[in-house]
């Protein structure tokens, strides 16, 4: 032993398994675990009894400082604040206090949280710059709802979106103005919008410039292209695609986790099933239109404050939609994302469980 005290060092969590965290510092890697101070700051206290918020303290993207004992092995002392995180609901996992009540923990934002069980918030990414949400002209056909779905998500997050349509070259002209028509919509939000094609290498060049030096999430429906597009960006990065994942579950079981790549020319890239599912975490039904850059201009001039715009007398947003001033599309996917969300706070409550358990057998 010396009481020499250890060096304190920066890094960044690019995989997390196991309650063991892979930190990159400098170019190399080191397994850490985490001290229990670090745990203690993200539970909160019920009865004089500490319980979780997060179904894990720490998340891949999260910057830490570690000291390192020896070799590659150390641990995290401190996680700096998130300047962003993607969140899920942690599946069938629930924070129920004792006392009945929502309690802020420390380091949770808070929020208008629903009363009764909260599901514990997993967080898939934190410091993400951006989302870059993919989806392919055909196979799958492309659709708008999932789209907002997508945005929605970015918003929440408080991150910037980038919409990749891929699969371009199934698409002959006429196919191509009708969609880039349609992509005028989101072009006119602000939303930078762009056209590829993994296949014939089309647009690549400009994906690449919109990644260097962020850490980018990919978000989109499977089969969209994503893992080939990273792959023909960055060809040592040997995503699986649909093809390899395909044969790699029909061969033996292989758990899917989330993990950081650093890309050559500067920057990260997170590709994890876990965003492709995101739910709405932290949107609720009243806030919905929040995250509609479009919407929420006209809500202020509503006549009741605490218009829905579903379907109230004086509802400046139906006015909008009706002169053409808010797509009718964008307009749909707000109240059908209400509907989904009520449904959500419902399952937060615990009140759908039941059924999504028999559903799931
Ligand atoms: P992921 O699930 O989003 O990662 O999608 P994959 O990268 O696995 O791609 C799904 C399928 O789409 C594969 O068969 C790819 O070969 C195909 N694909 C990917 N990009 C393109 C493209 O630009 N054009 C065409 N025609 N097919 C593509
Ligand atoms: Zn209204």
């Amino acid at each position: 032993m010396t009481d020499k005290e250890a060096e304190v060092l920066h890094g960044i969590v690019t995989r997390a398994q196991a309650g063991i965290y892979y930190v990159q510092q400098n170019g190399r890697v080191i397994e850490c675990t985490l001290r229990g101070k670090v745990k203690r700051e993200f539970q909160t206290q019920d009865g004089g009894k500490w319980k979780h918020v997060f179904s894990d303290p720490v998340a891949v993207g999260d910057k830490v400082t570690i000291t390192v004992a020896e070799g590659d092995k150390g641990a995290i002392e401190t996680v700096l604040p998130r300047k962003s995180k993607l969140s899920r609901k942690a599946p069938g996992s629930y924070l129920k206090l004792k006392s009945g009540q929502t309690r802020t923990p420390r380091r949770l934002r808070s929020s208008s949280a629903a009363p009764g069980p909260t599901p514990l918030e997993q967080v898939v990414v934190a410091n993400a710059d951006q989302l870059l949400i993919t989806l392919s002209t055909k196979v799958p056909e492309f659709n708008s709802y999932l789209l907002d779905r997508f945005l929605i998500v970015a918003e929440a997050g408080e991150l910037e979106s980038i919409i990749c349509i891929n699969k371009m070259d199934l698409l002959n002209g006429s196919e191509r103005s009708k969609l880039y028509q349609t992509m005028r919509v989101y072009e006119d939000i602000g939303y930078k919008v762009l056209y590829t094609s993994a296949l014939k290498r089309e647009g690549l060049e400009e994906l690449v410039d919109l990644m260097r030096g962020k850490l980018s999430a990919l978000a989109g429906p499977s089969g969209t292209g994503k893992s080939t597009l990273l792959n023909a960006i960055q060809p040592h990065l040997h995503l699986r695609t649909a093809e390899v994942r395909e044969k790699a579950r029909k061969g033996k079981h292989t758990t899917s986790n989330v993990e950081l790549h650093p890309l050559d020319f500067g920057g990260y890239v997170v590709d994890t099933p876990g965003i492709r599912e995101l739910g709405l975490w932290d949107v609720w039904r009243d806030e919905m239109h929040l995250f509609f850059p479009d919407i929420s201009p006209y809500v202020i001039s509503c006549r009741f404050s605490n218009c829905t715009h579903v379907d109230e007398q004086g509802c400046a947003v139906r006015e909008a939609v009706a002169q053409g001033k808010i797509a009718k599309t964008r307009y749909d996917s707000y109240l059908k994302l209400r509907s989904g969300v009520l449904k959500d706070s419902f399952e937060a409550a615990g009140k759908f469980s039941d059924r999504r358990a028999r559903r799931s057998k």
